[in-house]
């Protein structure tokens, strides 16, 4: 025989329940069926007595919408009349009940807890009451009459002694099938309505499965095995096919809630196997849980992740400690009378202090009673007051494996330390099948995700991006990942999940990825449609930016914030993010380019947190110069000199100006082709060169400000200083002096170039003449060029030219930034 038992989901709807009646008919052997509450009515029948307890006539609402629940159900899936009539009789006799004793609660404000059992346990009475009439033949069995407790330091205890010749008697006739509720139970001495816990429908169906010797005990749930982790918080969570007893115990008492703890032991000591299945899906293989020779295991260290989030930490410590025997015995001894569960315990080789883990409700007893018992102690100094931290979480990675093979530990703790996540205490015991560790509750999601990547999802990695700015370059990015996601995943095992959008005034986010499929247009992703769609988003500014990225950051891992504005404020943010282990790409030259100590700060940090800190494109665009001069130097080898022409739109002026093309003509066009910066003065002062050659300076290895470059102007200073409209107005005012110069230039065969440089560890920027045999002389269009002089690069220099300026070549430097990220 069997026992099948059926959770809350499995019985909360039409569709689940005609599942059962289809999986227990399908049975070709007899079978005993446990259920549970219809789905939510448990916590809906603690919650109207509340309200009832509270005076609150709303429990009649309340009470009135679960009566309603069980005749819709019965309505639409018992369709014999006569059944019908009979069954609504039995139920409506037991809500019937239910109502008076809320009534009772409601006029007496009082809820004991004898009042309470009894009330929760109407869901399993009426719930089993419903399944045993939908199954042809099936008997109901009255679980009040032969699941026993006893009552122990103030809880109510399964008693195995007391019910099972009870079991046994009650069921010796039985054939076929067998239905009753889980959960609840009456006590052993005043036949008072009790329970097994909350869950505790799995524990009735094992207790069942030992006292019958069933062949198996089948858990039907709404997963389809027993899972990796969690997979309400990690999305790719995979069923696991085989488990030990001990890694089902295990990971179940961290908080594993698809068995309920104490199911495994009754089944284990009479190794009567365990499957978990999914009622929605009954053709998926599910979870086997037996006692597992470790030759059949199929080889993974780690089995699962499970968490328990709501964690105290109690120390308890003192330098007389130390050697001391009997303070260990007296701390547990202690928390035990008292009834204060430990989970976790780790205690430093030193001696000197101890750590126990407990949950948030018993905190502070623990503490109130450990203060007691070494009030001695205490009050001559050798030992301190309890110190406990709160708001923390116990993370408990499992696998019988684990003690064949080495490095787990080191590989755990590795991928924490490197997402920032600092460990508070932890514990392996000795049987090396569970390493448990504390971490600080708001990085309990990202530690899930940090392990869960590291140790089940090697096949592919994900990268998290927060984008902000959707200018030209911010929308071309996100064209470019668009159009590249499906490849990446496909050929480099990357996925990349843009978790959040910015521009000025608005902003979008999602932790599991925007999708970017909702802006295309006729088959193509359309930045048009994507800027419309964030303007009807929510309204965002800079502090919320920051609040959600770095709390988003705290969940998620391998993030990184890109920056496609050119907007102070926005680069005052890096600091944080970087700090909170969120990498930083930016288009937006102006924290690299700021002072020379914020700049050095945020590469300190970006170092110290193990995250990078990418500007890339903030010279040349998408060509690769500050990483060669990076290669250079981490190679040993010294910059000596830079030349560049560094600025697209001062190029592209000087190349296209001539006899036709007067010198303000040329800025016009610049602008209108997208090359210059918004205010072309930027360009045109040298500020944006300027910006760019600190940047290089700095890269290599020389301690530079902006205002530390000689510069050389070429248009007069008063250009500058006035409007941006008179600016434009008195820009011709220029034509005839340049046109002059000109065409000495043209005479002597030369070019006109904005020359960076940096030379002796000093920079300076200035137009300057080259003659035919310079390098800098054929620079087409708006490109860029450099030449690095180094020790190895000596009598020839090394030199890199390109497209220096535009929307999609930057753009693709920032990918190619992003994608470096994904590689650490
Ligand atoms: P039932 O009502 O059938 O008893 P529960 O809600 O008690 O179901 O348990 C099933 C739920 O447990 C799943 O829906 C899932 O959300 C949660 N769960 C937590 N950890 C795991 C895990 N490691 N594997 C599978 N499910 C898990
Ligand atoms: N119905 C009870 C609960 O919700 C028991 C169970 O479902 O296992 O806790
Ligand atoms: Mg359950």
């Amino acid at each position: 025989m069997k026992v099948l038992k059926f959770g809350g989901t499995s019985v909360g709807s039409v569709e689940s329940i005609l599942n059962l009646k289809k999986i227990v008919e399908g049975q070709q052997e007899p079978v005993v069926v446990v259920v549970s509450a219809l789905g939510g009515i448990t916590d809906k029948l603690i919650s109207t007595s509340n309200l009832a307890m509270a005076g609150d006539a709303a429990y009649l609402t309340s009470y009135n919408e679960m009566v309603e629940r069980h005749h819709q159900m019965i309505d639409a899936i018992i369709t014999d009349t006569k059944k019908k009539e009979v069954l609504l009789a039995t139920v409506d006799e037991l809500l019937g009940q239910l109502k008076s004793i809320y009534q009772g609660v409601y006029l007496i404000g009082d809820l004991s807890e004898k009042t309470s059992n009894a009330i929760v346990s109407y869901g399993e009475r009426i719930s089993s009451n419903i399944v045993a009439t939908l199954i042809e033949g099936a008997k109901w069995y009255n679980s009040l009459e032969f699941i026993k407790t006893k009552k122990k330091q103030g809880r109510n205890l399964f008693s195995n002694t007391i019910s099972m010749p009870l079991i046994l008697e009650t069921f010796k006739d039985f054939q076929n099938v067998g239905v009753c509720g889980g959960f609840i139970s009456t006590d052993s001495v005043t036949g008072e309505v009790t329970n097994l816990g909350r869950g505790g429908s799995d524990y009735t169906a094992a207790i069942l499965a030992a006292a019958l010797d069933a062949d198996v005990l089948e858990i039907w749930t709404d997963v389809s095995g027993f899972m990796t982790a969690d997979p309400r918080v990690i999305n790719t969570a995979y069923p696991i096919e085989r488990l030990s007893y001990v890694e089902a115990t295990e990971l179940c008492n961290f908080g594993a809630k698809v068995v309920y703890p104490p199911t495994i032991y009754p089944v284990c000591i009479k190794n009567i196997p365990i499957l978990i299945k999914n009622t929605f899906r009954p053709e998926d293989k599910g979870t086997i849980i037996t006692n597992m020779d470790e030759t059949e295991d199929e080889g993974r260290a780690i089995k699962g992740i499970s968490s328990i989030n709501n964690t105290s930490l109690i120390t308890v410590s003192g330098l007389s400690m130390v050697g001391v025997i009997g303070v260990n015995r007296r701390i547990f001894t202690t928390l035990a009378e008292n009834g204060i569960s430990v989970f976790m315990v780790s205690q430093a080789s030193s001696e000197n202090s101890t750590s126990i883990g407990v949950t948030d409700d018993d905190a502070d007893r623990a503490c109130e009673v450990l203060n007691k018992e070494f009030a001695k102690e205490i009050e001559m100094g050798a030992m301190y007051k309890m110190k406990l931290e709160r708001d923390l979480a116990t993370v408990a990675i499992v696998g019988e494996n684990m003690k064949h093979t080495p490095g787990i530990a080191g590989k755990l703790f590795g991928t924490l330390g490197r997402n920032g996540i600092s460990v508070i205490a932890c514990a392996q015991g000795a049987s090396e099948t569970n390493i448990s560790f504390v971490v600080e509750r708001k990085s309990l999601r990202k530690s899930l995700n940090v392990i869960h990547d590291s140790f089940f999802l090697s096949e592919y990695q994900v990268l998290n991006v927060f984008l902000c700015g959707v200018g030209t370059v911010g929308g071309s990015l996100l064209e470019q990942i668009a159009g590249q996601r499906q490849k990446l995943m496909k050929e480099r095992n990357l996925q990349i999940n843009v978790v959040g959008i910015a521009s000025g005034h608005n902003a979008m986010f999602d932790r599991n990825g925007i999708n970017l499929s909702q802006w295309e247009e006729d088959g193509k992703f359309s930045i048009a449609q994507l800027r419309a769609g964030l303007k009807a988003a929510e309204a965002s500014d800079l502090e919320r930016l920051k609040e959600e990225v770095i709390g988003m950051g705290m969940n998620i891992f391998n993030s990184v914030f890109v920056d496609c504005t050119a907007s102070a404020d926005v680069a005052g943010l890096y600091e944080a993010f970087l700090s909170n282990n969120i990498s930083v790409v930016a288009a937006n030259k102006v924290a690299a380019s700021s002072d020379y100590d914020n700049y050095a700060r945020l590469k300190a940090t970006a170092r110290k947190r193990g995250v990078k800190y990418l500007f890339e494109t903030n010279v040349g665009a998408g060509l690769p110069i500050i990483n060669t001069i990076n290669d250079l130097i981490n190679s040993g080898d010294k910059i000596l000199k830079l030349e560049a022409v560094l600025s697209g739109t001062l190029n592209f002026i000087f190349n296209t100006i001539s006899a036709d093309v007067p010198f303000s003509e040329t800025v016009r066009r610049a602008k209108e082709e997208g090359y210059a910066e918004p205010d072309p003065r930027v360009d045109l002062s040298g500020k944006d060169v300027i910006r760019k050659l600190v940047i290089l300076s700095r890269e290599a290895g020389y301690k530079m400000n902006q205002e530390d470059v000689e510069k050389h102007l070429f248009i007069p200073q008063s250009f500058f200083d006035g409007s941006l409209e008179d600016f434009w107005k008195n820009l011709p005012s220029l034509d005839a002096q340049f046109e002059a110069e000109r065409k000495e230039v043209e005479a002597a065969h030369q070019h006109w170039r904005f020359v960076a440089k940096l030379e002796n560890g000093k920079g300076s920027v200035s137009l300057e003449r080259v003659g035919e045999r310079h390098p800098f002389y054929d620079l087409e269009g708006s490109n860029n060029i450099i030449l690095i002089t180094t020790e190895r690069y000596n009598q020839y220099p090394m030199l890199i030219q390109g497209y220096g300026a535009g929307a999609s070549v930057t753009a693709a430097g920032v990918f190619a930034d992003i994608m470096s990220i994904a590689n650490i």
